[in-house]
């Protein structure tokens, strides 16, 4: 593999995405976009969490469909199976092993104050009184730290969300590097994109695949029309000729993300501003700058729906190259914890 830049081969990045759905807006700007920056300067491992998704149990066949679905999101974007691995998580059980021997290093407390995972169980139990989140729910940041650890990766670009979990893999690598006396796993660095936290069509503070808020990256032009039709504005701008508000306005959020004509942009925000622009305008122009914006990507889709045996041959290189790292790294860790009872 030739990598042409300063990084080294071994200068690894690990990330990933849950199989709850298809790929959308709030993932690029968050984290896709830097993904396929990275990829010719970084070794990167692209993983489908497939054992984080506790909270969609009862609909494995929507798991089962979504890990494809990503996996055909990320070759229309342009990551390449050539350069990249992509990876999906329980192909490499040994995360399972890691995430065992990791978890007896992590106070409870560290989870308990993880602020991501105590916004995400609010949601759980928001879903339905009566649904007390698994087990495996309060185990899923653990689980990222072993698939950021497993390769000993350096870099881990994520949205903001994430955050909290890189800290984690940190302290833990600090930890275990420490109680086993050697330098085994590097401690990550967290690196956010442009739009840390992208909000949901509905204003909600996250699109989310989970909460029906989102714009995906496979929407047709008709689907994104419609969605930006639908989008939450200014609430108490009731008429075309009220003055609006523009900060904290999530389509004015958008056509930062998404309209690179800042003429445009700066134009509609005056007269949004002034009250001498009317919605169906500022949304026109929106879902046309959004439709661009995805028009590479949508010819790559079709290209690639018509070859399923492409996906699934990159998810299964990926895999299986993961693996075999995996196994080395667990050589390494049962070593480390001098567990190697049946070694002379
Ligand atoms: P789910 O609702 O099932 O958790 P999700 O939409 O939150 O799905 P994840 O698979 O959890 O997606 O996240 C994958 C990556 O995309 C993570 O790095 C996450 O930080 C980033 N990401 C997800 N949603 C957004 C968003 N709205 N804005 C910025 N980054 C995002
Ligand atoms: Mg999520």
């Amino acid at each position: 593999m030739t990598k042409n830049s300063q990084y080294s081969d071994h200068e690894r990045i690990l990330t990933g995405v849950r199989p709850t759905g298809p790929l959308h807006l709030g993932h690029y700007v968050g984290a896709l976009e830097n993904w396929l920056d990275l990829q010719p300067k970084y070794d990167c491992f692209f993983l489908i969490a497939d054992y984080q998704v506790s909270d969609h149990a009862d609909d494995f066949d929507r798991v089962r469909k979504s890990v494809f679905d990503v996996a055909l999101d990320w070759l229309s974007i342009g990551l390449d199976p050539e350069q990249s691995h992509f990876v999906i998580e329980s192909a490499v059980p040994e995360h399972a092993e890691l995430t065992t021997w990791l978890s007896w290093w992590t106070p409870l407390g560290m989870l308990q104050r993880n602020p991501t995972l105590k916004a995400e169980l609010t949601e759980i139990e928001n879903q339905s009184a009566k649904r007390s989140a698994p087990l495996a729910f309060f185990n899923y940041p653990m689980m990222q730290v072993s698939n950021i650890l497993m390769p000993k990766a350096h870099l881990v670009p994520t949205g903001e969300d994430q955050q909290p979990h890189i800290e984690m893999s940190r302290e833990i690598a600090r930890k275990f590097n420490n109680i086993t006396g050697r330098e085994l796993f590097p401690e990550p660095q967290g690196l956010i994109g442009r739009v840390g936290r992208l909000v949901g069509i509905d204003g909600q503070a996250k699109m989310s695949k989970s909460l029906n808020n989102a714009i995906f990256l496979g929407d047709s032009q008709e689907d994104v029309l419609k969605k930006v039709r639908k989008m939450y504005t200014d609430p108490n701008r009731i008429h075309a000729t009220d003055p609006g508000r523009v900060e904290g306005n999530p389509v004015f959020i958008y056509h930062d993300a998404f309209n690179p004509n800042t003429n445009e942009v700066d134009d509609l925000k005056e007269r949004y501003r002034a009250g001498t622009v009317g919605d169906v305008e500022v949304k026109t122009l929106l879902a046309d700058a959004i439709n661009r914006f995805l028009e590479p990507s949508r010819e790559k889709r079709h290209e690639y729906e018509s070859k399923p045996n492409l996906v699934r041959e990159a998810l299964e290189a990926g895999s299986n190259h993961a693996r075999k790292i995996a196994q080395e790294t667990m050589r390494d860790v049962r070593d480390a914890l001098g567990i190697n009872y049946f070694k002379d």
